[in-house]
């Protein structure tokens, strides 16, 4: 692990770092680095909607293009279904011999849709959380904690800089790791896919609908199997799984312990294998890779679909009374 005296800010001194997007991750390690004394520009489209609020924050924003041609560092953090247009487009001919390349996320180095050319470093400062996150806890002298890779060092300075923007939008602060692009990439999307957003997604949905189909009052279920899973998971990261369980009745840990290996299986661990080995063997990437060149019509749909369910619209009337959940986005 990597914290503040292990980085040196010192070395992006002089330099430029050029933000490619001004979304979630960007506009934090846009105003993070400026914060802390970075040389800061903004790549935007010339229509995007971001570039007055990049600009009321106080930060030079230019054309894509001509934001990665002043970077000595450019940052890339617009979606990863659009890197490789991105990439191609407006990024490539910016790239300067012994610039650095960086990304937020492993996934299009690793399953190929941008190959950065030999003589420029190549690495990943990724921060293991949301953006509105990464600059909220910047704020308040905190930081969330993050991931650095190289895949490419020509300068045989990579890791050094990597580090010093790592340190500069705030993670070293609660600790750096190392670690590898195929790493980062493939325990990312299991952890997405299997636990953090598909796994527990599905999890509320299942239970959710478990207790309405049995009649019990939808606004109870929505309680008992959304709302509450945010004061466990709070214990959780706080305390562990055993402190959890010390701060649940008694009734409630030998619940968990004889119930919940009965809803994750073998059967849902044999799954889980599956789901990992279809990351690992490139399934997943290019199943997603096509679903964006066809327009992201399934994806869409689906989007749709589960947004227009009942644990949505009880959620929704009920959230609205609840003042006290801060909606920052
Ligand atoms: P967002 O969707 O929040 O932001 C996208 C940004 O890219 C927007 O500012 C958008 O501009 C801009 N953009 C979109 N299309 C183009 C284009 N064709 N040309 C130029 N700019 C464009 O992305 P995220 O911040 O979520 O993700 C960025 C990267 O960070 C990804 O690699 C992701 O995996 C990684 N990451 C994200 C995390 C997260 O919490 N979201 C966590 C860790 C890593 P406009 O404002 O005009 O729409
Ligand atoms: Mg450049």
């Amino acid at each position: 692990m990597y914290y503040d005296d292990d980085a040196d800010l010192t070395l992006l001194d002089g330099k430029t770092v050029a933000i490619i997007g001004f979304g979630s991750q960007g506009h934090a390690h846009a105003q993070n680095l400026k914060d802390s004394g970075v040389n800061v520009v903004v790549g935007l489209r010339e229509d995007s909607a971001s570039v007055q609020q990049a600009k009321d924050a106080g930060l030079e924003v230019l054309s894509v293009a001509d934001a990665a041609s002043k970077g000595d560092i450019v940052m890339l953090l617009v979606p990863d279904e659009l890197h490789r247009q991105v990439w191609e487009s407006d990024v490539k001919d910016g790239i300067a011999e012994g610039n650095l390349l960086l990304f937020g996320h492993g996934f299009s180095v690793l399953y190929g849709e941008v190959e950065p050319p030999a003589g420029v470093d190549v690495g990943l400062a990724a921060p293991k959380g949301p953006g509105h996150l990464v600059r909220r806890q910047y704020t308040e002298g905190s930081g969330v904690p993050g991931l650095v890779a190289i895949h490419q060092d020509a300068t045989g300075n990579a890791k050094a800089l990597a580090l010093a923007y790592a340190k500069g939008i705030g993670c070293t602060r609660g600790g750096v790791f190392d670690t590898t692009f195929k790493e980062e990439t493939e325990t990312d999307l299991f952890g997405e896919q299997a636990v953090l957003c598909g796994g527990a997604s599905a999890l509320v949905q299942a239970g959710f609908d478990t207790l309405v189909e049995a009649g019990y009052d939808p606004q109870m279920a929505y309680f008992e199997c959304l709302h509450e899973l945010k004061l466990i998971v709070d214990l959780m990261y706080e305390k562990g799984l055993s402190g959890m369980r010390y701060s649940i009745s008694n009734t409630a840990e030998y619940g968990d312990y004889t119930r919940g290996p009965r809803v994750v299986n073998d059967d849902t661990r044999a799954e889980m294998k599956k789901i990992l080995g279809e990351i690992q063997d490139g399934t997943f990437a290019r199943e997603w890779i096509a679903e964006n060149r066809a327009g992201q019509e399934n994806f869409k749909r689906i989007r749709a679909e589960q947004a227009d369910t009942q644990v949505e619209h009880v959620g929704k009337e009920l959230r609205s009374h609840m003042d006290w959940i801060q909606t920052e986005f």
